[in-house]
């Protein structure tokens, strides 16, 4: 039965033939093709007025567009990357290295994937030169072995990638090399070599850890597919574990470094966000029989690359749905392992898509978080906050002239005053990173456009004072809120980690008629919760140290609470803070406001060391904090901190509540 009028029949004709011809010039890999013309055979047959007709003319659509075998040409040139990172990127020395050494290993595994080193074994003259000719030809670096001892004389001397193996030998057999290969040098690929009759002991051989074999008389694709095969399983294998993690704050520089990172080696850059996915099939796509059935994402930003090879940005892998974690890290998982990503399926795709030759890299705001099994693959490297020396140098170099450009103020550029900038700084923003303060920029750039354009002349060089800042951005936002508030009773300063860096927070607490009970305020955390139990137990237990009378709970409610309330708060190292905050109640002397505790507290008293101190102290020195007193076992952090990064600030190291106390307790 014909469904069709004349010019649909044509119109359908078209149509396929315009598939044909995209398929045809889509370089597809042969099985990928195949697919795809067995799609349009299907097509072919049926109704366009079908939905199967859209959904499969879709599908080919889809996998016409993608980027099979476009690439880019790495640009390795070691120097060329360091003038980009360091144009573009103010300090991050260690970050910047580490970035160099890994595009180095990289070039060094390029280096020898070019050349593999191939062994081959065999006391048969004529089979060896053979071999050696057609290996030659594909370009490896062949050497040749007439016995298993030879073999391993030269296995000690050279690095083989893969060895070819006869089996019979006088002197030391295949099946007695392959052993001891495997125990020496378990990463060399061993081919072994058979004839047809003993296909049976070629068997044998790949149970006991041969990667494949190949029989005499050599069919030479066949040998040629084996080699090759053995050669990418190897370079695969040793690029293992490298994919890159940026940890830190927002606004650290991560993406940009990312961006960086694509434009030295003159690859595309992708980049899709991972905070909140819910489901595995945004990573690897639904099935085509849903209906509205789609590619999962890493799959469509490749398509949009038009790459196959992109440095590839996976952000905020911290900020996955919790509950939909193991199924989606597993879908991350097949995505980052170079073992498994050479033939990664997208659902919707359900054909392989090589992701071997992706540069992925992952952000976090704390590493911690990442779950387990994929923080396992990654290299971490911590990003910090910026201390406000490093921001008036980003500002003045980076940030200001970008903005100047970005607003089309090129012509005519304003002149921001150091002091100008320290005021957009300290007034305006409170973060570890650059993301407010670029804003804040951005912000005085486009009033000065206003007004010039307002002003329908170019004004004449304008120079950005504190003044001008405070015009444009009104009254300041923020204060240096610990040096400024006056002491009192019963409220302390510390400094918590969060994941958009350090922040400092005041423990307030309060004592009223009641029946003995803790009321505990503030949006606090289990663990918080539990420190605060912890304290007040501490202080009970301890009152004749503290000279309180034993029974000051008896008829009493104690409050702590913790301002900022919508901000959930959690992490145990405000115990000693909590504490601090009871003495000073109970005892009633004031707390300073200008010094800030970290640490952890033990039911007897003792304090134990915290993390994250070097974003609390770029935060106390933010928010204006004279002295830290931190536990001992933190004094190495302390050590190991940049002297710019503690200027201005001085550190005391408690090891137990008393000597804590005597040092904030006026
Ligand atoms: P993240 O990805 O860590 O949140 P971004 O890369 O988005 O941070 O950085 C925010 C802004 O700060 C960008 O405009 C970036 O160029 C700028 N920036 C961050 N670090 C530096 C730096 N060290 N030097 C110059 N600019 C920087």
């Amino acid at each position: 039965m014909n469904f069709f009028k004349k010019g649909d029949d044509k119109l359908q004709i078209d149509a396929i033939e315009d598939l044909k011809q995209k398929i045809f010039s889509a370089c597809m890999p042969p099985e990928v093709r195949e697919i795809a013309e067995n799609e349009l055979l299907t097509m072919s047959r049926i109704s366009p007025l079908m939905a199967e007709y859209s959904i499969g003319l879709t599908y080919i659509e889809y996998l016409v567009s993608l980027p099979w075998n476009k690439r880019t040409e790495d640009n390795l040139d070691l120097r060329r990357a360091e003038m980009i990172l360091s144009e573009r990127h103010f300090g991050l020395g260690i970050v910047k290295e580490r970035i160099l050494e890994h595009l180095a290993v990289k070039t060094l595994l390029m280096a020898q994937g070019r050349q593999p080193h191939i062994l081959i074994v065999d006391d048969e003259e004529v089979a060896v030169k053979n071999l050696e000719h057609i290996l030659k030809r594909e370009n490896y670096a062949v050497e040749t072995a007439s016995s298993g001892t030879e073999a391993l004389r030269r296995t000690a001397m050279t690095s083989f990638d893969v060895i070819l193996t006869d089996l019979r030998m006088a002197k030391m057999g295949g099946m007695e090399l392959l052993e001891k290969i495997k125990i020496s040098y378990p990463d060399t690929r061993v081919i072994v070599i058979t004839a047809y009759a003993s296909v049976e002991t070629a068997l044998e051989a790949t149970k006991k850890g041969a990667f494949d074999y190949i029989t005499k008389p050599f069919n030479l694709d066949a040998v040629r597919a084996a080699v090759k095969k053995a050669v990418e399983s190897v370079s695969k294998a040793s690029v293992k574990g490298s994919v890159i993690c940026f940890s830190g704050p927002p606004g650290t520089g991560k993406t940009s470094l990312g961006r960086g990172i694509a434009d030295a080696l003159g690859r595309q850059f992708s980049r899709i966000s991972l905070g909140g996915v819910r489901d595995e099939a945004e990573i690897r796509g639904h099935r085509r029989t849903y209906a509205g059935a789609m590619p999962g994402r890493i799959i469509e930003e490749i398509r949009r690359a038009q790459s196959s090879n992109p440095v590839f940005m996976l952000d905020e892998i911290d900020k996955m749905h919790n509950e939909s974690r193991v199924d989606t890290a597993a879908a991350l998982l097949e995505v980052l392992d170079p073992e498994q990503n050479s033939c990664f399926i997208d659902h919707y795709l359900d054909v392989p898509f090589d992701l071997s030759s992706v540069m992925f890299i992952v952000t976090a705001n704390v590493a911690d978080n990442i779950y387990e099994p994929l923080l396992d693959r990654l290299e971490v490297i911590e990003f910090s906050g910026y201390t406000e020396e490093d921001k008036e140098m980003i500002a003045q170099r980076y940030l200001i002239p970008r903005q100047i450009r970005e607003q089309g103020l090129s012509q005519c550029p304003p002149k921001f005053n150091i002091e100008a900038i320290h005021k957009i700084i300290q007034g305006y923003t409170k973060e570890a990173g650059l993301r407010g303060l670029e804003r804040q920029i951005a912000t005085v750039c486009r009033k000065i456009a206003k007004e010039t354009v307002l002003q329908k002349c170019p004004v004449e060089v304008l120079r950005v004072t504190p003044e001008v800042v405070e015009s444009y951005l009104g009254p300041r936002k923020y204060d240096f809120e610990a040096a400024t508030a006056k002491n009192r009773i019963g409220v302390t300063t510390g400094l918590v980690w969060t994941e958009t860096g350090g922040d400092i927070i005041f423990v307030e607490a309060a004592k009223m008629w009641g029946s003995k009970e803790l009321i505990l305020t503030g949006s606090l955390g289990n663990v918080m919760r539990e420190s605060a139990q912890a304290a007040l137990s501490y202080v009970r237990s301890n009152a004749g140290t503290f000279k309180l009378p034993e029974d000051f709970f008896e008829n009493h409610d104690i409050h702590i609470h913790v301002p900022a309330g919508a901000i959930p708060k959690d992490g145990p190292s405000a115990g000693a803070t909590i504490a601090m905050a009871l003495i000073s109640l109970l005892m009633g002397r004031p707390a300073r406001r200008d010094v800030a505790v970290s640490g952890e507290l033990t039911l007897s008293g003792r304090i134990l060391p915290v993390g994250g101190i070097r974003e609390k102290i770029l935060a106390a020195r933010r928010a204006g904090i004279r002295e830290v007193i931190l536990p001992v076992k933190n004094r190495v952090d302390i050590d190991n901190l940049p002297a710019k990064m503690k200027k201005d600030v001085s550190f005391f190291f408690a090891e137990s509540v008393e000597e804590m106390a005597d040092k904030v307790l006026l």
